[in-house]
């Protein structure tokens, strides 16, 4: 079983992932998709006229404050446009897929974090209303049931919150806890970088691996968003996941490479 998480950042090229995805289905290879949309959903949110707000925590981590409209927001993209569009992909390609966000089912059932505490300005301030959390709990059952029935999974955020709240996660850590779950051998994480870099600004600075036991010290070179991959890669690894990849989403056979190796391999 491979978890596979593919970003919403710009330059992702969804149609490349979709045909190495029918090359695995084809080859009866098991795997769960889980997909991202942070680059559509603050499109939208300009259009619509609530921009999008990203919020730095007391400890560091860059997040997107969502209160209930910037919810709905992120679902239109997330669970609508992103999650059909990928299914159609994969449907298009002999494959069955199934898209279902983390409150169907409850598949993705997490704690609320109703207010955030963060650093503004050089200030400290709490907001409150916020509409998001951490995936603590996997419902396997239903994805035993629909993969035990040929079915593939496109997962993506939100997830439900213990009480029934629709609650933004970190699509990362969740791919990160789904092959937790699933006691998954690889995890491969896409964006739209060859992995993790020593430098943003120059694509030949890959790191190609780190040893777990090393992850934190990378925390350092990971900026933004990229905190949140090394982050999962670590939560994987701990949890038992054999190996965690950072590749690319732009290339060709993105997938087929990244189990190749081609990304930063993180592996004891
Ligand atoms: P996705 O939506 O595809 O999951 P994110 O935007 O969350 O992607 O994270 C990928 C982004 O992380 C890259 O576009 C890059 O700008 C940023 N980033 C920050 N630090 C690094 C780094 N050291 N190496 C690679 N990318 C980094």
């Amino acid at each position: 079983m491979i978890v596979i998480k593919v970003g919403g950042s710009r330059g992702i090229n969804y149609d490349r992932v979709c045909a190495d995805l029918s090359g695995l289905y084809q080859r009866g290879e098991k795997f769960v998709l889980v997909h991202g949309g942070s680059y559509e959903t603050n499109l939208l949110s300009e259009k619509l006229g609530k921009p999008p707000r990203f919020v730095t925590s007391a400890s560091g981590y860059e997040s997107r404050f969502t209160d209930r409209e910037t919810l709905e927001i992120f679902s239109m993209i997330y669970c609508g446009k992103m999650n059909t569009a990928i299914v159609e992909k994969l449907q298009a390609l002999g494959v069955k897929a199934i898209g279902l966000s983390g409150v169907d089912g409850r598949l993705l059932e997490g704690v609320r974090k109703a207010s955030v505490k963060i650093i503004e300005n050089g200030k400290r301030r709490i907001l409150h209303g916020d509409y998001t959390g951490k995936v603590e709990r996997v419902n396997t059952e239903l994805i035993h049931l629909l993969a035990g029935a040929g079915y593939v999974l496109v997962v993506s955020p939100p997830a439900i919150s213990f009480e029934g709240e629709a609650i933004n996660v970190d699509g990362d850590r969740a791919a990160a806890k789904i092959a937790e779950a699933l006691k998954a051998d690889k995890l491969i994480i896409l964006s739209n970088v060859p992995g993790l870099l020593r430098d943003v600004a120059d694509e030949s600075s890959l790191v190609p691996h780190i040893i777990p036991s090393q992850l934190d010290s990378y925390m350092e070179i990971a900026l933004g968003r990229m905190k949140k991959k090394i982050m999962a890669a670590g939560e994987a690894l701990a949890a038992g996941v054999g190996e965690v990849v950072l590749a690319d989403a732009r290339i060709e056979q993105p997938i087929l490479r990244a189990v190749a190796g081609q990304g930063t391999v993180i592996k004891a």
